[in-house]
């Protein structure tokens, strides 16, 4: 039985690919998974990988999330050091509740972008905290 594209409905039926490589990119990271097998859109490009190649895959881009936000973990908590502020006083700062400090460093959650672009600015110019407490 012929299989079609669920992305664009075109008329040409699915490639079979084996033992490709693909890489990933997050946030500035990236990872490549090779040995991955599927099917091709002749289309429109689109891939569907087969259920272990698909679950390979999407563990290596949820690693790459994991590490990204390791990453801005110790980069929070680095700079948060750095500025002599409690997890307290930089909730009472950024605003998101008295322990999102101890979520973000602990990676439960994930910052706002505001509040890490403020963080990297205060990094570069810490003399700017006198103007915000
Ligand atoms: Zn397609």
């Amino acid at each position: 039985m012929a299989r079609h594209c669920l992305n664009c409905e075109g008329r040409d039926d699915l490639r079979r690919f084996d033992d490709e490589t693909f890489a990933i990119e997050h946030a500035g990271l990236t990872a490549t998974v090779d040995g991955l097998s599927g099917w091709r859109c002749g289309t429109c490009g689109e891939v569907e990988f087969d259920p272990v190649s698909a679950r390979r895959y999407a563990a290596a881009g949820d690693d790459l999330v994991l590490r990204e936000r390791a990453r801005q973990s110790r980069e929070i908590r680095r700079i948060r050091r750095k500025l002599g502020l409690s997890q307290i006083a930089a909730a009472r700062l950024t605003g998101g509740g008295h322990n999102a400090f101890s979520r973000y460093e602990r990676g439960e959650a994930a910052p706002l972008p505001a509040v890490v672009n403020l963080f990297r600015l205060l990094d570069k110019h810490p003399e700017l905290l006198r103007e915000l407490v």
